[in-house]
């Protein structure tokens, strides 16, 4: 989009709520009010009504490029909620999910049929409970991005909790307005709002600032900030029965929920949830969106409500029709047959006979039909690579080889330690000290005599990945971390290979399939990895042993499925499993045409520098430890020494009680990239900052040093160098 479309001008209607507050809504209207509706030049007469709501810190002007491109078929208008935009607050100054519900209610009493209701963030959590409440008053439902609990809040990257404490708040947003002029607070909206913020029309940006000197001039302006903003903390806070995913699950009309990949402020993996509770739903990830997509992609989001709209029986029909339940309709063929899982051909052509030892072995197979003598005697043939005999490397290998694979290979150099005995069961304790891909060997050789065992005990990189994974008809890849990630999946797209991914962290997983040549990539999935100190690894954030082993076997079932050419292989779509709540869902993951790696034009032909695409850590935080990383024997020497410092453990409390530096003062990173660390920290001290590496650490040196604290230093290597150089009586972990 290069040029974006004017602002539709607006209106203050008059609204009372007086009346319409039964079902489940406060019992107490706040009687009559104004709002300010904006609505684009009306098609013809008989089009259906539709009425956008905006999010936190939103107004009516987010909607403009995506009305623009549905005002041909529907009477399009938006709102600024109260306290919003040009709408003045509430008479009762009440800012809860609930009571701006209640005013969406009593607009909408006014148009006498129902509408096409489209909420994003907060407007969509609004939008929810209009739905909930009111079903009659909605003819169907638009979410993008809504602000619905997340499976797991990321407290550090949401500010709303903080800027909604009562007695904080107030004075963040003060000294936020003081301290940054309009021009830096709109820029920073867009950076955490948009995926790409290049994408923000530059024309508008003016106009945005103005607004925002405007309100600030509002004396209701903040009060509405944060009352929405507490509002929304409270509402990621309720569980069971008032839980907003509650309402969710009451909504009946068709529903479209549209997640961003890229979204910092509501975590896309919250798909799987939303395609759990709304009863007739369509979830969509889009790639390469963050948190605003009717403004950075008005386009796909158009498109996707288009789909909506031209469904007479809601997505139920279509599920129905999937099934075969129903002749298909006209509408969508093409699309069906995209988004339609596929059996592939099997990988691999079976080998000549299988022995009468192997017939023995491998009966429970043979008797499957599914499997049977031929596909049996296809994974005698087969070739397959596991990279990494860790957490899911050594589920992977052990079932693989056990379910009579030919040919197993293992890339690994490391050796095995104490601490990976927790969840690498493919390793024992008298391999503590070995090489990784050695036990391995051996455990394989235990299991299944029969397999021809290959070890690569090397480092994968750009100089032999190509040559290694040429050896093999299938790669299964159980990497830890995002570097190696992007180098399977490019060797993987370039050599024109299919693999197996699964990612693990605490108590949630993630698998899939990814063949360029018959569906979508990792890169068409994740086109960029988090920002460097965003996503803690296992061995900082921790991970349940178990978890390897319900991934690592997702993983084999699907190396045998592909291996053979039976059942619907997870190409194309993302599993996600949640431990906790114990629940798998699957989500539809589609190739990006503009994929660097697999696109059209693909600007990827190559390997590339993985380690500088992924960056260790942030720009910012390279920049601040750079002459201010000190050793943790130099942290020793000034403790040792009585120097004035104050000692910063920004790790989390469940890692401080395993171990701690004494003396050390616990405050987590999040709070320091909140800002709320800040005022903990003595003026007369020197600031020194640890964790467990020197990652997280640097990134919260960034944040003290630009706070003025200019002789703040960290400890490279973190409690771990401490605990080697220093105390090794310590526990590591
Ligand atoms: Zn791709």
């Amino acid at each position: 989009m290069t040029e974006p479309i004017p602002h539709w001008p607006g209106r203050l209607v008059s609204v009372s709520d007086h009346g319409v507050s039964d079902h489940g809504v406060s019992h107490h209207g706040s009687g009559d009010h104004e709002v300010f509706v904006r609505g684009a030049p009306v098609p013809e007469t008989g089009a259906e009504p539709a009425l956008f709501v905006h999010g936190l810190e939103g107004s009516s002007r987010n909607w403009t490029d995506l009305i623009d491109l549905l005002r041909s078929r529907l009477a399009c208008e938006a709102m600024d909620l109260p306290g919003f935009g040009d709408s003045p607050p509430r008479p009762d100054g009440r800012y809860s999910i609930a009571a701006l519900a209640q005013t969406v209610i009593a607009l909408l009493g006014q148009h006498g049929k129902p509408v096409h209701l489209i909420g994003n963030s907060l407007g969509g959590a609004v939008c929810v409970k209009v739905a909930a409440t009111r079903p009659d008053l909605v003819k169907t439902l638009t979410l993008i991005s809504p602000a619905l609990p997340d499976l797991r809040p990321r407290l550090d990257l949401v500010r709303f909790p903080v800027v909604g404490l009562p007695r904080l708040g107030p004075r963040l947003i003060r000294q936020y307005q003081a301290a940054l002029p309009p021009e830096r607070r709109v820029a920073a909206v867009i950076a955490t709002c948009y995926s790409n913020p290049g994408l923000y029309p530059q024309a508008r940006f003016a106009a945005e600032v103005a607004e925002l000197s405007r309100r600030d001039s509002l004396e209701y302006a903040a009060a509405a900030l944060m009352g929405s903003a507490r509002a929304l903390t409270a509402e990621f806070l309720r569980k069971g029965r008032h839980s907003p995913w509650r309402d969710a699950a009451r909504v009946t009309a068709p529903t479209l929920v549209i997640y961003g990949q890229h979204d910092r402020l509501v975590d896309p993996r919250a798909a799987g949830r939303a395609a759990h509770v709304f009863r007739d739903a369509r979830i969509v990830v889009l790639p390469r969106t963050g948190h605003v997509a009717q403004m950075e992609r008005p386009d796909l989001v158009a498109a996707e409500i288009r789909i909506l709209l031209g469904i007479p029986g809601g997505f139920g029909r279509l599920t129905e029709e999937r099934a075969g339940k129903l002749t298909p309709s006209p509408f969508g063929t093409k699309k069906r047959s995209l988004e339609q899982t596929v059996s592939l051909p099997p990988l691999v052509e079976p080998a000549a006979e299988l022995t009468v030892d192997e017939v023995r072995r491998y009966s429970r197979h043979l008797i499957i039909p599914d499997v049977g003598m031929t596909g049996q005697k296809r994974l005698k043939n087969a070739k397959v690579l596991v990279v990494g005999a860790g957490g899911l490397g050594s589920p992977a290998l052990l079932y693989l080889a056990a379910a009579g694979v030919g040919t197993l290979g293992i890339v690994d150099f490391d050796v095995v330690d104490e601490s990976n005995l927790q969840r690498q069961i493919i390793h024992g304790q008298s391999d503590v000290g070995r090489s990784k891909a050695e036990s391995a060997r051996d455990s394989i050789g235990e299991i299944n005599p029969l397999v021809n065992v290959v070890v690569h005990d090397v480092r994968l990189d750009n100089d032999n990945v190509m040559e290694i994974f040429s050896q093999y008809d299938l790669i299964v890849d159980g990497t830890d971390n995002f570097a190696t990630r992007y180098m399977v999946n490019d060797a993987c797209v370039l050599l024109g290979k299919p693999y197996v991914w699964g990612s693990i962290y605490r108590f949630d997983g993630q698998a899939s399939v990814f063949w360029a040549e018959y569906g979508p990539c990792y890169r068409c999935l994740y086109p960029e990895p988090p920002p460097p100190g965003m996503v803690p690894s296992c061995a900082e954030g921790g991970v349940l042993g178990v978890l390897c082993a319900s991934i690592g076997s997702i993983q084999v079932n699907e190396a045998i499925k592909l291996l053979t050419g039976i059942g619907e292989p997870l190409a194309g779509r993302l599993m996600i499993y949640d431990a906790l709540e114990m629940t798998y869902r699957t989500v539809k993951v589609r190739k990006d045409p503009e994929c660097a790696v697999c696109g059209k034009n693909p600007t990827i032909t190559e390997l590339i520098d993985y380690d500088a695409f992924c960056g260790a850590v942030s720009e910012e935080a390279a920049e601040a430890a750079m002459g201010s990383t000190i050793s943790a024997k130099d942290l020793a020497a000034m403790i040792d020494a009585g120097d004035n410092i104050f000692l910063v453990d920004v790790r989390e409390p469940n890692e401080y009680e395993i171990v701690s530096i004494p003396g050390a003062t616990l405050i987590p990173k999040g709070e320091f990239l909140s800002g709320a660390a800040l005022e903990q920290l003595p003026q007369d001290k020197r600031i020194v900052l640890h964790c467990k590496s020197g990652a997280r650490s640097a990134e919260a040196l960034a944040v003290v040093k630009n706070a003025g604290f200019a002789d703040a230093v960290h400890v490279g290597g973190g409690v771990l160098a401490w605990i080697n150089q220093v105390d090794p009586s310590l526990p590591s972990y």
